[in-house]
């Protein structure tokens, strides 16, 4: 353990460099093993808060921090980031002019920074070498540490440069892996490859409980998206398409539905790519539709929402994708759209996977099975009734809580089995009457009792049959049509419009002669509260003054051209609107304000609140 004084001193930091009061699960024990001189291998979930298992070390032991990084505009972030909480940083990447390269090497060769940001192809340049060699290093950090490895998603091969670097250096430093994201076999290679020395080892929890998870399986996937995206109005959020065709079709459906979206994907010129970027990150478009290879590129922590507009290939991507909400903390939702489609698109993808590939054989045929598998517990996940959180955890080895976590969709819509045999009478003869000549959603939305133009065109409403199932809802009546599909009391038909009509079993189903029981949502269940203990209560929150202080930050932001989280989070506001400090002092204890906060921005805070303190 490090002596008693460094921890105090980390301890310390966190209250007045950042601003924080209490080390999140995980972080106090990394720190502790760093500043013992230890190698650290950290699996967290994104939003756990990783940057600062690293940052402290970083500040409160001698020497300069050295953070490998793969991506320039996450560097860019977190070194903005430091800069406005009073932490002298920089970073050294193909976006720097030779100019600015050689200032950034000068300055940190004469301890300028503490701590310096560096992609991973840099590390074994002349220049960078010799700097390296010249100072006093504390600690080598490898951020995203699965790029090293090949099983991993992201293999980035500059990654394999870090070990030798580091063998190179005359005093070899501590070095820490970080990642969200880490099978056994990834977290073995990334020992292995960076040759870790006895690494200190802690996984925290994979749950996010602030993150709400729902599956959506509507027929028309615009339609549900659009009405996902209103129902969550004003609130800023991601959605992921497939393809980039799928972005920018998505992009301008939104637009014609008078949603502020901007489409962010590789094809796109760089100029219009870093401007929708810019503009979702600086909070003036609120959602952005992106290609999920760009999620590690999109770093905000107060994305609202996360949607799949289709289901990705393995709950891996899923997890990392759907996890870059809510990384302030605050409540949000990860809704992904499932249709059937999906599925087959994925098997196809994976099959063709593998044609360009420098594997043997049977080593292909082995990636391509566990593909497959890691499919088919995605499909699972998109399709089950049970707890979705639950799933999620068992899947990365996790005993969860309890079965049912009350703070998803589908605990929500509970089912429960029960007999349906007067119901699925009434749904054969209702398909009967239809003449065999409609779809699955008109069907449905008939028995429920839907009036919509179609409807009415058609004359439906005036059937004896229309609205006999209504207390089900449409829902409802749509999985019992799949089961009766399943038990042949009814077909479906191939083509482009697929019809319902009665199948080879329609007559016994119709005189009830067996019993049939089936699955569903329970009624109640659907506006069920969720489960005591798992959503947190609320702060009491005066509104009003929660908005004044969001547009003085949105007004600063804009004038020193930084996005309005780098000044403080939602969940910081939020603490400051229920805390309504009168000065620096109380200032200080809101969550998120450290001392370069307060002397950047504080009084300007502070006076906002006076101001409103006075009008009321
Ligand atoms: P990760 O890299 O693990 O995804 P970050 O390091 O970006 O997560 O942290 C996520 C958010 O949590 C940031 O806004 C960060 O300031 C905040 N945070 C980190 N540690 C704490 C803490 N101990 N208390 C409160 N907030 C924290
Ligand atoms: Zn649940």
């Amino acid at each position: 353990m490090p002596a008693n004084n460094a921890m105090d001193a980390a301890r310390e930091t966190l209250r007045g460099v950042f601003g924080y009061d209490a080390f999140r699960p995980g972080q106090e024990r990394v720190i502790a093993a760093t500043l013992a001189g230890r190698d650290v291998m950290a699996v967290m979930p994104t939003g756990a808060g990783k940057s600062l298992c690293y940052q402290i070390p970083a500040l409160v032991m001698e020497g300069v921090t050295i953070v490998v990084s793969p991506l320039i505009s996450l560097m860019r972030d977190q070194v903005n980031a430091l800069i406005h909480s009073g932490v002298r940083a920089a970073y050294i990447n193909s976006s720097l002019t030779p100019r600015q390269h050689m200032l950034a090497l000068d300055n940190a060769r004469r301890g300028v920074y503490r701590i310096i940001y560096v992609a991973p192809e840099r590390l074994m340049t002349p220049s960078f070498l010799s700097f390296a060699r010249s100072v006093r290093i504390a600690q080598v950090v490898v951020d995203e540490a699965h790029c090293v490895s090949q099983w991993g998603q992201d293999f980035r091969p500059g990654y394999l440069q870090i070990e030798p670097f580091v063998a190179s250096l005359p005093v070899r430093p501590p070095v820490s892996a970080f990642t969200a994201t880490a099978t056994e076999a990834v977290r073995r290679d990334i020992i292995r490859l960076l040759k870790l020395s006895d690494p200190y080892g802690v996984t925290t929890g994979y749950d996010r409980p602030n993150l709400f998870f729902e599956v959506r399986r509507p027929g028309d996937r615009d339609m549900e998206l659009l009405r996902f995206v209103r129902e969550h109005a004003g609130q800023s959020g991601i959605v992921y398409c497939a393809t980039r065709k799928g972005v920018e079709e998505t992009t301008r459906m939104l637009q014609r539905n008078g949603v502020d979206a901007v489409g962010y994907h590789a094809g796109m010129a760089d100029e219009i790519r870093a401007s929708a970027q810019e503009d979702f990150v600086g909070d003036t478009a609120p959602v952005i539709v992106a290609t999920n290879a760009f999620g590690m590129g999109i770093d905000k922590s107060n994305v609202s929402f996360v949607v799949h507009y289709n289901m990705p290939k393995d709950l891996e991507s899923y997890y990392q994708e759907a996890g870059r909400a809510g990384r302030d903390g605050e409540d949000a939702v990860c809704c992904l759209l499932y249709q059937p489609a999906d599925v087959h698109l994925n098997q196809f993808l994976i099959e063709h996977s593998m044609e360009t590939s420098d594997l043997d054989g049977p080593t292909q045929e082995i990636v391509i099975e566990r593909a497959k598998e890691r499919l088919k517990q995605m499909t699972y996940y998109a399709t089950t009734g049970g707890c979705l959180r639950a799933r999620i955890l068992q899947y990365f080895s996790e005993t969860p809580e309890s079965p049912r976590c009350g703070s998803c969709s589908s605990c929500l819509h509970e089912q429960a089995e029960r007999d349906v045999t007067r119901e699925a009478g009434l749904i054969v003869s209702g398909v009967m009457a239809m003449g065999g000549r409609y779809g699955k959603g008109i069907v449905a939305r008939v028995l429920a009792g839907e009036k919509d133009a179609k409807i009415r065109e058609r004359g439906l409403d005036k059937l004896s049959a229309f609205g006999c199932l209504r207390s089900e809802g449409e829902a409802n009546i749509r999985a019992m049509i799949d089961e009766l599909v399943i038990d042949e009391a009814l077909e479906i038909t191939d083509g482009q419009y697929p019809l319902v009509k009665p199948g080879p079993r329609a007559r016994e189903t119709l005189l009830g002669d067996e019993p049939v029981r089936m699955t569903l949502r329970t009624a109640s269940a659907a506006d069920a509260a969720p489960a005591a203990g798992r959503v947190k209560p609320k702060k009491l929150v005066d509104k009003k003054l929660l908005s004044r202080l969001i547009a003085l930050r949105r007004r600063i932001a804009e004038e020193q051209h930084v996005p309005p989280f780098i000044i403080f989070t939602n969940a910081t506001l939020r603490d400051m609107a229920h805390k309504q400090p009168a000065n620096r002092r109380e200032m200080m204890r809101v969550d998120g304000v450290g001392k370069g906060k307060m002397s950047r921005y504080g009084e300007a805070f502070l006076r906002e609140i006076a101001a409103y303190a006075q009008q009321e």
